[in-house]
């Protein structure tokens, strides 16, 4: 039996808490968080690497709340390789 303890992924997440929705770059996997209201103010290139910023599934635009998606909830289209996430998890600390 696991203890239902939060990953640290989500405490993070919770840490972070900008927004109720997420944004991460398709090149290095900075992540941003944003509020609906604010999604305008979204960089459109990677503050780090001027990478593209990914803040809707391509295939329906929905949003997405988790910065550590992989796919989208609503078509379960692809939102990133699967690989970067491991960087992404890797990183900081
Ligand atoms: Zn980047
Ligand atoms: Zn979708």
């Amino acid at each position: 039996m696991r203890a239902r303890k939060p990953p640290d992924w989500l405490i993070e997440e919770r840490r972070n808490g900008l927004g109720h929705w997420a944004a991460f770059c398709l090149s290095c996997g900075h992540t941003l968080r944003y509020f609906e209201e604010g999604e305008h103010e979204l960089p459109l290139e990677c503050p780090q690497c001027a990478g593209p910023i990914r803040a809707r599934c391509p295939a329906c635009s929905a949003r997405f709340a988790s910065a550590f998606a992989t796919a989208c909830e609503a078509c379960g289209e692809e939102l990133r390789p699967d690989e970067l996430l491991g960087l992404r998890i890797r990183r900081g600390g």
